[in-house]
């Protein structure tokens, strides 16, 4: 099927270049310049999540952007990957709770409200630093502490879940939303999932992108949707690029939406003035009401 066959034929072509030793050691030391320089290619994007309950849009997701003078756009992906092998990880995830901290003060002061969700990688949440380190920029800044978010992927969170379990605990405990990232794809038990003290799962956008044309799909996110709800999670779908996934979603109950049929992912500076356009407040509230069934 399509949506899978393009998802086996990027992830060939991402290990080609994985695999090709001297391409990945000049990413590696590309981006450690990057994360010392002033003057950054390094850049946070934003992408609005629309609630489909209410018809506004509270949440973004913060996703790192990488425009390096000689490798060009390098896929988060790859880096990501690059850089939790070479151990600068943390290096990586600081820098990007630095940017966002920073834009959520800019957008405070203009009376833009956001809650920003970050992704996090298990290098990050087995990182028992973390966590005072964030909470005591947020104090620093003036923040609350609603105004940031955590995602974690299923399969990163498999690959240590006791540690994780209990390192996300400490998370919930403080009082941060958790979700896990990229649901269906990284075989958690359902035990483990009765146990993650998450407050919100997102489908993969595998199932997502091709919804309204894959009757597997549909029958795939229906029941993740029902699993949800048993464990009384928040539902995101990601990857929404049309108006007929969204009114499926709608109908089935999920909670929030996000994808390119809402907005891609914007710099800060964009993402200021499409809220303005759009409004915070219900935007498309009416389009959702005809959306409706
Ligand atoms: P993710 O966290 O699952 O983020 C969603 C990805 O889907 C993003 O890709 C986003 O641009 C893309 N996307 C959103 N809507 C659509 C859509 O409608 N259609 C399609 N085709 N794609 C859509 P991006 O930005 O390339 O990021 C890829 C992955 O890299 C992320 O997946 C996340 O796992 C990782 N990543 C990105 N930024 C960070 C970061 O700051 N820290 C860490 N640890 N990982 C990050
Ligand atoms: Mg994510
Ligand atoms: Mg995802
Ligand atoms: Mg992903």
């Amino acid at each position: 099927d399509h949506a899978r066959r393009e998802k086996n034929l990027f992830q060939a072509y991402r290990q080609d270049l994985e695999e090709n030793y001297l391409y990945r050691l000049e990413v590696l030391n590309e981006l450690k310049q990057a994360l010392s320089s002033t003057q950054s290619e390094l850049a946070v994007f934003y992408q609005p999540k629309l609630s489909l309950n209410t018809g506004k849009i509270s949440k973004v997701e913060a996703l790192i952007r990488w425009n390096n003078k000689r490798l060009g756009f390098v896929s988060p992906e790859l880096f990501i990957l690059v850089a939790e092998q070479a151990g600068l990880i943390n290096q990586v995830t600081n820098w990007v709770i630095d940017r966002v901290i920073y834009d959520l003060r800019q957008w405070d002061q203009i009376g833009i409200s956001l809650q920003v969700a970050i992704n996090l990688s298990v290098h990050d949440v087995t990182n028992i630093d973390l966590l005072p380190g964030v909470v005591q920029r947020l104090k620093l800044a003036g923040l609350g502490k609603n105004k940031l978010a955590f995602e974690i992927t299923e399969s990163d969170l498999m690959k240590e879940p006791e540690k994780a379990i209990e390192q996300l605990q400490a998370f919930r405990t403080y009082g941060f939303n958790l979700a896990i990232d990229d649901f269906g794809t990284g075989y958690s038990s359902l035990s483990y999932l009765k146990n993650m003290p998450v407050t919100e799962l997102k489908i993969d956008k595998s199932f997502i992108l091709k919804l309204d044309q894959q009757l597997e799909d549909q029958n795939i996110v229906q029941t993740i949707i029902a699993l949800a709800r048993t464990f009384k999670l928040e539902i995101v779908a990601e990857g929404v690029e049309n108006e007929a996934t969204l009114r499926l979603l709608n109908a089935w109950g999920c909670d929030w939406i996000q994808g390119y049929f809402i907005s891609k992912p914007m710099a800060s500076d964009q993402i200021q003035r499409w809220l303005e356009e759009h409004g915070t407040t219900k935007w498309i509230r009416n389009d959702i009401e005809k959306y409706r069934y």
